[in-house]
Formats: C-alpha cells, structure tokens, sequence
C-alpha cells in the first residue's frame, strides 16, 4: 500500500528481527495514519529534494519489537512517528549530505513538523521524527557519537 508517491506502508513496518522472532509488528489505524503523516511531511519532500531513493532501515516499532532492538523507551518509533534512514548505497558520506539537506529544508521551512534529526554514530544511519502533538515543538539537531 502506497503511503506517499515514492514510499510503501510495508517498508515502514517491516523488520529483519521481527521477521527471525516471530514478532507481529502490524500497525494500528492510527500508528498507519502517523506513519502517512510522517512520509507526507517529511521522507517525500526530503526525497524529493534528494532526488534518488531513500532507504527506511527501520519505521514503525510495536513495543515487543523496539525492546528486541533496544529501542529506548518511549521511542517515536513506537508511534510511527521515526524513520531510520540512508543514502543508497549506505556510505557515511553519502548519509552525511542526507543529514546535511534534512537539516537545511528544517532550518528553511521546507520539512514541516520535524521533531529531532540525529546523526546516528557518524552518519552510520540518520534517525529523523515528526512532531506529532505529544510533546513540545523541538527541531532537534543531534549527533550521537
Ligand atoms: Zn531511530
């Protein structure tokens, strides 16, 4: 099921994990309709941009899959509000000028409703969420060493 012209609903849930444990990662209505939200506001415009494809390495977490993959507590994943993504190709370079234009398009207005966009561990993937109502506006910025 398409969610946004260049983005599916199955890429957004699934998970090698939940795939090897046997874990039902299904999403609500309203875990489908954040996911929606987060690729219409967000993963599109940005790919758009981007201009070449964007991989999801992880969406849509259900609480038993985010403790398998230690997500923290209270993760925007858990809501369908948090996408990990990555260039093609997955070179830290390549993640780095992603981080780069996300960041930018925040600043400029472009991406509405960004919550956080985290440099994960030297651009080895980029962790970026939508601001969905449950917590103050951030436009968070951060680097995880
Ligand atoms: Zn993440």
């Amino acid at each position: 099921m398409k969610l946004t012209k260049n983005f599916e609903l199955e890429e957004m849930v699934r998970s090698a994990t939940s795939r090897e444990r046997g874990i039902d990662n299904t999403p609500s209505k309203k875990v489908k309709e954040n996911l929606r939200m987060l690729c219409e506001e967000v993963l599109q415009p940005l790919r758009d941009k981007w201009g070449a494809p964007i991989v999801v390495s992880s969406g849509y977490r259900c609480p038993q899959l985010n403790r398998a993959v230690g997500g923290v507590r209270n993760s925007d994943h858990l809501y369908g509000c948090a996408a990990d993504i990555h260039a093609i190709g997955d070179k830290p370079e390549d993640n780095e000028r992603l981080f780069r234009l996300a960041v930018s398009m925040m600043k400029e207005g472009t991406l509405r409703n960004v919550k956080q966009i985290i440099d994960e561990y030297h651009y080895n993937w980029i962790h970026i969420s939508r601001q969905d109502g449950r917590t103050p506006k951030r436009c968070q910025v951060v680097h995880i060493k």
